[in-house]
């Protein structure tokens, strides 16, 4: 079996037991979350999240950048949002390569790509943290928060 026909196969067993098809698209918790596309990484089971209560925006690294930003201010004055929490993580894979190495790996094409790698995990959280404080598409009194959630014990801890 295909790993998409066993998506296909999760699925149906899943929409066989749905009751949740009632829930409004307005986050209940006012919240989005900004994290890692990390595979290990589920925001729902380690910030004890259920489907309606918060948006959650993952790429690689869990950056904030305009992409990010250009999601939150959906979120925030379309959908009521009012905080963020930005989560990086320990073994990042983001901190284990340069653009160039990228770029020498992909050719040419690759030449003008800002794969956006860094080499501080804190020190990006609280970038991100800043940006979002900083970005003209968000109000003041919109939150930000930094963590950084360990891959090894499941533990976040504030930054
Ligand atoms: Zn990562």
């Amino acid at each position: 079996m295909s790993v998409v026909d066993g998506l296909r196969g999760a699925n149906a067993a899943h929409a066989a037991a749905f009751s949740g098809g009632r829930l409004p698209a307005r986050p209940r918790r006012r919240l989005a979350v900004v994290t890692c596309m990390d595979a290990r990484l589920d925001p729902a089971l380690f910030l004890g999240l259920e489907a309606g209560d918060a948006h959650v925006i993952r790429n690689a690294g869990g950056l904030v950048n305009d992409e990010t930003l250009r999601s939150l201010a959906i979120s925030h004055h379309l959908l009521g949002t009012r905080e963020a929490v930005v989560v990086g993580h320990t073994d990042c894979g983001m901190l284990t390569f340069t653009n160039d190495d990228l770029r020498a790996r992909l050719g040419p094409e690759a030449g003008d790509v800002d794969f956006q790698p860094f080499s501080s995990l804190e020190g990006r959280v609280r970038e991100s943290v800043e940006v979002i404080r900083r970005s003209p598409l968000l109000p003041d009194s919109f939150g930000a928060t930094g963590f950084v959630y360990e891959v090894e014990t499941g533990r976040l801890r504030d930054v």
